[in-house]
């Protein structure tokens, strides 16, 4: 008998919308998988946390047109876990809370390919608390319903069930019920709930997009209409919804539910993305920089021999792109981390140090500012700096200050061009239509380039950002966004990531305790 690998599925409830709302068995069963099957609701962002080499396939629903039946997706899911493939359904909210994840582990059952359900956070629970709405709460609401709105109230026997469940529940979530919203409102009024009971509709919970309507229930259908909500939406129904004026997020934490748009390059922007998602803030990314690889291999190599033989009195990082490029190439020339032995190393920023460690490699030197000057007066205070050999690994056209500071205390500074930066070729669409349509509550800048590339990114026009608060990482990004008509509301002192994040959530906080309209006694 033949023992080839056996297949698994996992079916995997994704949470309704933030990437940080999988729970941990979910990510774990992604960052192993080989197929991802995936769903419209899904949030997109967790597709990077698959492995790269991962084949994603789109059963998406989207309204009035099926990518794939759910014949097809069992279908598919049989296939690839028959193959003997890890294989990830991923899947918006709860598997098991109408997302037909029942059907599909019926169908991997019966074709006898094992299978795991990891549930998930559904979005009838947690898109309200996205929205500051309790789906019970102490004094008010000690039971709820889920209901799909895809069953008709206008057909008879329907008509009865919606009529029933008008009064058996205090909280009423309809899953799915957007198109139907008049006549649902009707036959929960008709089967007792009062008029006045208040409602909400929750578009897009828990992402950027996110949108709140609410009204009493008689006139919910009319507000969807004069608002225009769209699917997905969660229609909620109860005296819940009036807690929403205590417990809407963002007024509870400085960061909460705040549309921030990230300018970072991909590689840089995880730090900054998930101390905001921590808190609650709904991050746009918008790499504005790119890090092209351009290294001359001969340049390369001599540079490998060099550090290999100890000729090197320091090599000096600058980023944490450079660690990476540099140690790559050195990779491919057939040199490791012990070419280093001889060399004292110089980490410029926090993040460079830990991109370091990260290859086996612990920095000499940190210095405790970041500009280049201060870099070279500590390397100079360290010694070993005149007439020795110093490396300089970093991007072409980059900032001349610190091998000039360099060269003037006498050292023989040599600078190998590894990448360049650049301004990325295709922008996400949404996220460009977010800032022109004014859907931006917060714009971050990490360096001058990514104020530079976004104002070349949006044809020199950052006008749509002007009622947007505007962070600096330090004083010349700030400059620079003066330059461009960006006047900033924040720039940090401490010129790092968890600085600028420090900075923005004191101002936000700062602003929120003087409610508006206020006066301030003199
Ligand atoms: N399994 C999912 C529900 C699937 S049914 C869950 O547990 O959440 C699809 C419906 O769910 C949508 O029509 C909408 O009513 C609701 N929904 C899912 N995600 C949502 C979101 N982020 N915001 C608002 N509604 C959402």
């Amino acid at each position: 008998m033949s023992h080839e690998q056996l297949g698994h599925v996992w079916l995997i409830g994704a949470g309704p919308g933030d990437p940080g709302w999988i729970t941990a068995a979910g990510l774990e069963a992604l960052r192993r998988a080989e197929v991802v099957v995936y769903d419209r609701l899904a949030p997109a962002e967790l597709l990077r946390e698959a492995p790269s080499e991962a084949l994603l396939i789109n059963a998406g629903k989207e309204p009035n047109r099926h990518a794939m039946t759910q014949d097809e997706t069992n279908a598919c899911l049989v296939e690839h876990g028959r193959a003997g493939k890890r294989v990830v359904r991923l899947k918006g909210g709860d598997p098991y809370v109408f997302g037909r994840g029942g059907e599909e582990a019926v169908a991997l059952s019966q074709a006898n390919v094992p299978c795991t359900v990891v549930p998930g956070i559904t979005s009838s629970i947690a898109g309200l608390a996205a929205a500051g709405i309790p789906i019970t709460h102490r004094g008010v609401a000690v039971s709820f319903a889920v209901v799909t709105g895809h069953e008709d109230p206008t057909k008879p026997a329907e008509q009865a069930n919606w009529q029933r469940l008008a009064t058996a529940a205090d909280t009423i979530v309809v899953l799915m019920g957007v198109g139907r919203l008049e006549a649902i409102a009707e036959a929960l009024i008709a089967g007792g709930r009062p008029a006045d009971t208040p409602a909400a509709l929750v578009q897009e919970a828990a992402t950027a997009a996110q949108r709140v309507v609410t009204a009493p229930l008689s006139a919910i259908a009319a507000a969807a209409r004069e608002h225009e909500v769209q699917s997905p939406a969660l229609f909620v129904v109860g005296e819940v919804v009036r807690l929403r004026q205590q417990l809407d997020p963002t007024e509870l934490g400085p960061l909460a539910g705040q549309r921030v748009l990230v300018t970072r390059s991909r590689q840089q922007a995880s730090t900054l993305i998930d101390s905001l998602r921590s808190e609650g803030a709904r991050p746009l990314e918008l790499p504005t920089i790119e890090a092209q690889r351009r290294a001359d291999p001969a340049a390369v190599a001599g540079a490998a021999h060099k550090l290999r033989d100890g000729r090197y009195a320091w090599v000096a990082f600058t980023s944490a792109i450079a660690v990476d490029a540099f140690l790559d190439e050195l990779a491919d020339t057939g040199t490791d981390a012990r070419a280093f032995a001889n060399t004292r190393i110089c980490a410029v920023g926090a993040a460079t140090a830990r991109a370091l460690a990260a290859r086996g490699l612990i920095a000499d030197l940190v210095p405790d500012e970041s500009t280049g000057e201060a870099a070279a007066s500590a390397m100079i205070e360290a010694g070993g700096i005149r007439n020795e050999p110093v490396l300089l690994p970093r991007a072409e056209g980059a900032h001349p200050a610190l091998p000039a500071s360099l060269e003037a205390a006498g050292a023989l500074v040599e600078q190998l061009t590894l990448y360049l930066s650049v301004a990325p070729a295709d922008p996400p669409a949404e996220v460009l239509a977010a800032i022109r349509g004014g859907a931006v509550d917060i714009a971050t800048f990490t360096s001058s380039s990514t104020v530079k590339n976004l104002a070349a990114i949006l044809d020199g026009d950052l006008s749509p950002l002007q009622a947007a608060t505007i962070a600096c990482i330090g004083p010349t990004t700030a400059q620079t966004a003066r330059e461009l008509g960006l006047e900033p509301d924040v720039v940090a002192d401490d010129h790092s990531v968890p600085g600028l994040v420090a900075a923005l959530r004191a101002h936000l906080w700062e602003r929120r305790m003087i409610p508006v309209g206020t006066e301030q006694a003199s």
